[in-house]
């Protein structure tokens, strides 16, 4: 480490309190100081590069510093910077929300500034429409085991990971957690079809006997993203679509990690069709965006709900029903003309089919750990591949937590100019959708060399 390198290092160990993070570690483990970055590579201040495996932390989806989003920035700054939007509106915005309305095929726009700020204004949108609409015992929500939707109090409460949760698990509201249909927990010889088919029969229930005190169903679609990339069929968004109808039930579909063409889809929810003859794909009543909407560059999100919602809260103002949730920087001109250049990039070539290809060739490289003695699974869903590490596989015995296998393999990535960040000891791989062929070869070998390391005693 050059001595810039260590100065900026120190300094920001001096006075910022890093996310996510034991700052202790930072004792030992060197905090990696970025100057620029371009494409999927970050590089540091001595001038060595990473390469972003981990799309940086899954916001960054077309390659840092994209000319058309960097240029449609330079743009909006030269107009419009920032304007309250209570009362004042501005083309950026409303250009973003008929875009999103039009992809989504849902009628209305909520704009908040981050992720978990999108899933709070689900949760109480939903819970406040049903007292707007005379039913105000509906105020509880359900929840997947092992799900993440955010840190804030609202979010963290319907996220269901010990490691989030547990200092605040006294100020949280209680939601109901039904087992969730990730395939990992599937038996021997059982499909993934069959393995979700038959978790829902826990939410059926749990619908059965609660839906006259519960609001909303939250679900992160296909890919529970902070529980260590776990999946599950789309059967199970299927049945949960039609029982939310049959029950009475808002459905919150969190899009914010699997959105945008992540999963070699527009949305994950597009996989779900409303039944086996239709193409066409179930819609939650909220849909939560963010990470990818502005391209990994600007902090936005979105709420999209349907009319019928927009509607229950449409009245006089002594009626107390308007929605009187906002954030300062709602709908910031920026961050919108950001999301919009991003969706002009995400509309000029196919990505989709891209990814698929992207996809295919990280499945070719990682396959060879199929059969690695202290690998359970190499699971992929589009552009994001997983592999668990496990000591016994067939036990099923997991790595103690405390041994942080993880971590080894994230140093062995570091040393060797690749970005991953394993979730425990699961290594997974969720690259830029720009990557290309030398660079998947690159970070795979890494993950793999780092899991071999990782696992090794
Ligand atoms: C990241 C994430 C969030 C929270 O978004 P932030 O912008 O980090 O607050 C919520 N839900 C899912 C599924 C996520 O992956």
């Amino acid at each position: 480490m050059t001595q810039a390198q260590d100065d900026l290092m120190q300094r920001s160990l001096a006075c910022i309190w890093h996310p996510c993070t034991q700052m202790k570690d930072h004792e030992w483990l060197p905090m990696v100081p970025i100057a620029s970055a371009e494409g999927v590579w970050l590089t540091d201040t001595s001038g060595k590069r990473y390469l972003d495996g981990i799309s940086s932390w899954w916001t960054n989806i077309l390659g840092h510093r994209h000319p058309v989003i960097m240029a449609r920035i330079k743009q909006q700054l030269d107009t419009l910077d920032h304007v309250i939007f209570a009362g004042f509106t501005h083309e950026p915005a409303v250009q973003l929300a008929e875009k999103l309305c039009e992809l989504t095929q849902l009628d209305r726009c909520f704009f908040a500034d981050n992720g978990s700020a999108a899933v709070e204004v689900a949760l109480k949108m939903s819970a406040h429409y049903w007292r707007n609409v005379g039913q105000p015992a509906k105020t509880g929500f359900i929840a997947l085991t092992n799900s993440y939707h955010g840190e804030t109090l609202g979010a963290l409460a319907v996220g269901d990971n010990a490691l989030y949760r547990e200092a605040y698990a006294p100020m949280l509201m209680q939601p109901r957690f039904v087992t969730s249909p990730d395939c990992f927990e599937r038996a021997p010889g059982t499909s993934w079809e069959d393995h979700s088919r038959r978790a829902f029969a826990h939410m059926e229930m749990a619908l059965e006997q609660h839906a006259a005190t519960t609001a909303a169903v939250i679900v992160e679609p296909l890919v529970q993203c902070a529980g260590g990339m776990r999946m599950y069929h789309p059967v199970y968004l299927t049945m949960l679509r039609e029982a939310c109808n049959r029950h009475g039930v808002h459905l919150i579909v969190d899009e914010i990690a699997t959105g945008f063409g992540r999963t070699g889809m527009l949305w994950a929810s597009d996989w779900a069709k409303v039944d086996r003859e239709s193409a066409e794909p179930i819609r939650g009543d909220f849909m939560c965006l963010s990470k990818g909407l502005t391209g990994g560059t600007m902090a936005l999100a979105a709420v999209m709900t349907t009319n019928t919602v927009y509607q229950a809260f449409y009245d006089d103002y002594a009626s107390y029903k308007a929605f009187l949730h906002s954030h300062s920087y709602t709908g910031n001109p920026i961050a919108c003309a950001a999301a919009l250049a991003t969706l002009d990039v995400l509309a000029s070539e196919n990505w989709m089919a891209r990814n698929r290809e992207v996809g295919h060739l990280m499945w070719m490289r990682m396959s060879e750990l199929l059969s690695h003695p202290h690998v359970a699974e190499v699971r992929q869903q589009g552009m994001i591949l997983a592999v668990e590490m496990m000591k016994n596989p067939s036990r099923r015995t997991p790595y103690p937590a405390s041994e942080r296998r993880g971590l080894r393999v994230y140093q062995h990535g570091l040393d060797k100019g690749v970005l991953l960040r394993p979730l425990g000891n699961v290594v997974y791989l969720m690259p830029p959708y720009v990557i290309e062929s030398k660079e998947v070869e690159l970070m795979t070998r890494t993950a793999i060399d780092g899991i071999h390391l990782a696992t090794r005693d």
